[in-house]
């Protein structure tokens, strides 16, 4: 027996070295994507709490009390004085004869008018 290891000893040798720092690259890899996953999970909570937008606004009069017009939320003109309000809601205004706007046609897209 000689002190030098043999080329199978060196060779048995490296490979528990890889090995280790395999397993040291696998574990900080899996706490990557562990920390990714929480902070996606954390972006798609933030995402749903996020107030959704209106999809209706009903226009006051310059009283601020008369209601003067339906609109859709998207409409190119819907005027000042806007409050935002639910589909219900908008059904209802237009239900009590407040005007539909003639540019965005709130009434059709509420199912209102064919
Ligand atoms: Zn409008």
């Amino acid at each position: 027996m000689s002190d030098t290891p043999s080329r199978l000893e060196l060779l048995q040798f490296t490979r528990r070295v890889v090995e280790q720092q395999a397993r040291a690259s696998l574990g900080q890899l899996d706490r990557w994507i562990a920390d990714e996953e929480r902070r996606e999970a954390e972006r798609r909570q933030a995402e749903e709490r996020r107030p959704q937008p209106p999809e209706w606004l009903i226009e006051r009069g310059l009283d601020r009390t008369r209601l003067v017009a339906v609109h859709t939320a998207d409409c190119w003109d819907p005027g000042k004085r806007l409050i935002p309000a639910t589909r219900e809601q908008a059904r209802e205004a237009i239900r009590q004869e407040v005007p539909a706007c003639s540019k965005c046609r709130p009434d059709t897209r509420l199912g209102l008018l064919e």
